[in-house]
């Protein structure tokens, strides 16, 4: 169990005004390297932090996502920015219960967030299928398993995506302060500014992120055009991206796909910092636990037994 109440927030470090500074460091060739194999752009690459635009740089930043979006894809797109909202901290709640392992939350991401279809198949969201005489056990969960119906007798399912630490130990991995936390505790990745080093990918105990080894394939015909900067626009080859709590939709006062799609009610949002929340009503009353509690990564997503 871990206690909520004394959770401790990581304050972010400030964010270098320029990756020139990264650039002049040993690992500068890497870089480059790593860059030229990638699909971001030079002039990207070199534009200030996320963090640190004006609202006319930013206003432009966008724009030119949008133009991409439309050579791309042929097809208009909204690119927002919206920041967190005062007085707003985002926890998620997973009701071991009550999944079924359907799925359904997987393919409704995918769909949301626009992942690659296939070559490389990504899915921000992993169910895994355990026995339930062993309880979460990790050395003998089956991330593949094919069934004909759901739940299989004897077993229970565990989602896992993104846990939005609280002490990610991704963002401190990352060289370039491409990904950090945002206040609503929601960890994001600027896709211009990641090299793809994968060193998050390597420092995530949850195998949350996810590499574009390729050209995401992603049919014009299925593109979201609700999109935002720092989550589902679509992403170049050769860089890392995660679950983002769907910020394109809960910055706007919306539910998660995942937690809308679920046909069984296993998925709670809210905001923790609301006393009167769905989120908060779980924490209070339930048991809760998180994900690799041992790790202190305090995640922002929370596990129960409804039942
Ligand atoms: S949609 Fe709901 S029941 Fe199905 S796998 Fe996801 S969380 Fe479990
Ligand atoms: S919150 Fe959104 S981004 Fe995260 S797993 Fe659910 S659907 Fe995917």
């Amino acid at each position: 169990m871990t206690d909520r109440k004394s959770l401790p927030v990581v304050a972010d470090e400030p964010a270098d005004p320029s990756r020139r500074a990264f650039m002049r460091t040993a690992a500068a060739g890497a870089a480059v390297a790593a860059l030229s194999s990638c699909g971001v752009e030079m002039e990207d690459f070199l534009r200030g932090h996320f963090k640190e635009l004006s609202p006319d740089e930013l206003r432009g930043v966008l724009a030119k996502v949008e133009k991409k979006n439309l050579e791309r894809f042929g097809k208009k797109t909204t690119v927002a920015a919206t920041g967190p909202r005062p007085g707003v901290e985002f926890g998620y709640g997973l009701d071991l219960s009550r999944c079924v392992g359907c799925r359904r939350c997987v393919y409704a991401c995918v769909e949301e967030n626009n992942q690659s279809r296939q070559s490389p198949q990504i899915h921000w969201i992993r169910v895994l299928e355990m026995e339930k005489e062993r309880g979460v056990d990790l050395a003998h969960a089956n991330h593949y398993y094919e069934a004909d119906a759901v739940p299989r007798p004897g077993k229970f399912y565990m989602p896992v995506q993104c846990q939005q630490c609280r002490n990610p130990p991704c963002v401190k991995a990352c060289p370039t302060q491409a990904t950090w936390k945002e206040p609503d505790g929601i960890v994001v990745i600027d896709y211009d500014w990641c090299i793809g080093c994968r060193c998050c990918m390597s420092a995530c105990p949850y195998g949350a992120r996810h590499f574009n080894w390729a050209t995401p394939n992603l049919p014009a015909g299925e593109l979201n055009p609700n999109q935002h900067y720092l989550g589902n626009r679509p992403r170049p080859k050769g860089v890392v991206e995660k679950c983002t709590f769907c910020i394109q939709r809960t910055r706007a006062g919306r539910y998660p796909a995942c937690v809308e799609v679920c046909p069984v009610g296993a998925r709670k949002f809210g905001n923790l910092l609301d006393p009167e929340s769905e989120i908060r009503r779980v924490m209070e009353t339930k048991r809760v636990f998180v994900f690799k509690e041992e790790l202190a990564t305090h995640p922002q997503f929370y596990y129960f037994y409804a039942t």
